[in-house]
C-alpha cells in the first residue's frame, strides 16, 4: 500500500517537473518579445506601415529601416508619375528600341503578363494611357473625350509587351503604350519588405501599403493569429469584419479611397481595358492570398472580371480566397473565405 502511495507521489512529482519545464520553455521562448508599430509613412502615394515582433528592441529599428528600404526601392523603380523611374525610361524608350531593366521590374512584368493571361485581359499593366486620361478627369471633372479614349485603348494591349528574358529587356509592340504598374508593384513592395524582415531573423512582422497587407511568424502582442481589419467601404470608420491568419497576404481594392467624381457619378480608379470605362459593381475586393503581389494584382483583375468570372477565376487559383462587397451594399465571398473571418464562434 505504502509501495504504491509513493509511486503516485512520485509521479506527481514527475508531472509537477513536467509543467514547470513547460512553462520555463514557454517563458524563454515568449522572452521579452516586443511589437514595435512603424507608424504611417507616406511612400509609393500612400499610407505604409510596418509592425515587428522582436526580443531585442534594437532589432525592431534596423528591421523597420530594412522594410522602407525595400519599398522605397520599389518606388524608385516602378514609379510612374516620376520620369526618373526606370519604368518612365521604358515608357519613353520601349518602342524604338529594348530597354534593359532591373531584376525585380523585369519579375513585376513577367507576373504581369502571367495575370493578364490568367484574367483574360482583365488585369492588364498596358491600360497606362486609359489611367491617364481618367486621371486628368479626377481634377477637371469632366469625362475624357471620346476620340482621345479611343486613340489610348488603341495602344492598349498585354500580347504587345515584349519580354526577353534572356537579355532582361522590354520592349513595345504598339505606339503610344505606357506601363503602370499601381495595381501590383505595392503587392511587390510588401513582398521585398517581408523577406527583408525574414532575412534579419525577426521572430514575426506584418507590412501594410495601402491595404496591401501580408504577415508572417509570431503575431503581434502574443496573439495566436495575425487579424486583419476590413474597412467597410461606405464607412470609413467602420469595419466591415476581422481576417484571421498567418503566414499569408490581403489586399483590397476599392473605389472609396482612391475615385474620380465625373459629372456627379462616381468613378473607381480601376479601368476595364476592354471598355476603357471604369469598373462599377464591385466597391470593394478583398483578396487574400499567399502573396501580396498575387492578392494585388488580383484584387484588380477581380474588379474588372466582377463578381461572377471573378469568383470562376479564384476558384481555378489554389489557395485564393475573396470578400467582395458589391456598390448595392451586397456581400459575396469565395467558396472557403470563412476559414479567415472571424466570428463570435471561431474566436480563435
Ligand atoms: P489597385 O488599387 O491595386 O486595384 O490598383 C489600381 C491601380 O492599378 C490604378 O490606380 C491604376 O494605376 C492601375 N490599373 C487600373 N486598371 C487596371 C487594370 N485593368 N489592370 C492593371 N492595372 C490597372
Ligand atoms: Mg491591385
Amino acid at each position: 500500500m505504502q509501495n504504491v502511495r509513493n509511486k503516485y507521489r512520485f509521479a506527481g512529482h514527475v508531472i509537477a517537473a513536467a509543467i514547470l519545464i513547460c512553462l520555463l520553455l514557454w517563458l524563454i521562448h515568449h522572452r521579452r518579445q516586443f511589437s514595435v508599430d512603424s507608424g504611417a509613412r507616406r511612400v509609393m502615394g500612400t499610407l505604409a506601415r510596418v509592425v515587428v515582433v522582436v526580443q531585442d528592441r534594437n532589432q525592431a529599428a534596423a528591421a523597420i529601416q530594412k522594410a522602407f528600404d525595400e519599398i522605397e526601392n520599389v518606388q524608385i523603380l516602378m514609379n510612374d508619375r516620376d520620369p526618373n523611374s526606370q519604368l518612365s525610361e521604358v515608357n519613353r524608350r520601349a518602342f524604338f528600341e529594348p530597354v534593359a531593366v532591373d531584376d525585380a521590374v523585369f519579375e513585376v512584368l513577367a507576373a504581369s503578363i502571367e495575370y493578364s493571361r490568367l484574367s483574360d485581359g482583365a488585369f492588364d499593366v498596358t491600360v497606362g494611357p486609359v489611367v491617364l486620361l481618367w486621371r486628368q478627369s479626377a481634377t477637371t471633372g469632366e469625362p475624357p473625350a471620346a476620340e482621345a479614349l479611343a486613340e489610348a485603348r488603341a495602344s492598349v494591349g498585354w500580347q504587345s509587351l515584349l519580354l526577353d528574358a534572356e537579355h532582361k529587356t522590354v520592349r513595345f509592340g504598339k505606339e503610344g503604350m505606357r506601363l503602370d504598374l499601381g495595381g501590383i508593384a505595392k503587392g511587390y513592395a510588401v513582398d521585398r519588405a517581408i523577406q527583408a524582415m525574414r532575412d534579419l531573423g525577426v521572430p514575426g512582422g506584418m507590412v501594410d501599403i495601402g491595404g496591401n497587407i501580408r504577415c508572417f511568424g509570431q503575431p503581434a502582442h502574443y496573439a495566436r493569429h495575425w487579424q486583419i481589419g476590413l474597412q467597410d467601404p461606405r464607412h470609413e470608420q467602420a469595419l466591415l469584419m476581422t481576417l484571421v491568419m498567418d503566414e499569408r497576404a490581403v489586399a483590397t481594392s476599392g473605389d472609396y479611397r482612391r475615385f474620380a467624381v465625373v459629372d456627379g457619378q462616381r468613378f473607381s480608379h480601376i479601368i476595364n481595358p476592354r471598355t476603357a470605362s471604369s469598373s462599377q459593381t464591385l466597391s470593394s475586393v478583398t483578396i487574400i492570398a499567399p502573396t501580396a503581389m498575387q492578392a494585388d494584382a488580383l484584387s484588380t483583375a477581380v474588379t474588372v472580371l466582377e463578381e461572377q468570372k471573378g469568383l470562376a477565376l479564384l476558384d481555378s487559383i489554389p489557395e485564393t480566397e475573396a470578400v467582395l462587397v458589391k456598390s448595392s451594399g451586397e456581400l459575396l465571398k469565395s467558396r472557403n473565405a470563412d476559414r479567415f473571418i472571424l466570428t463570435s464562434d471561431n474566436n480563435k
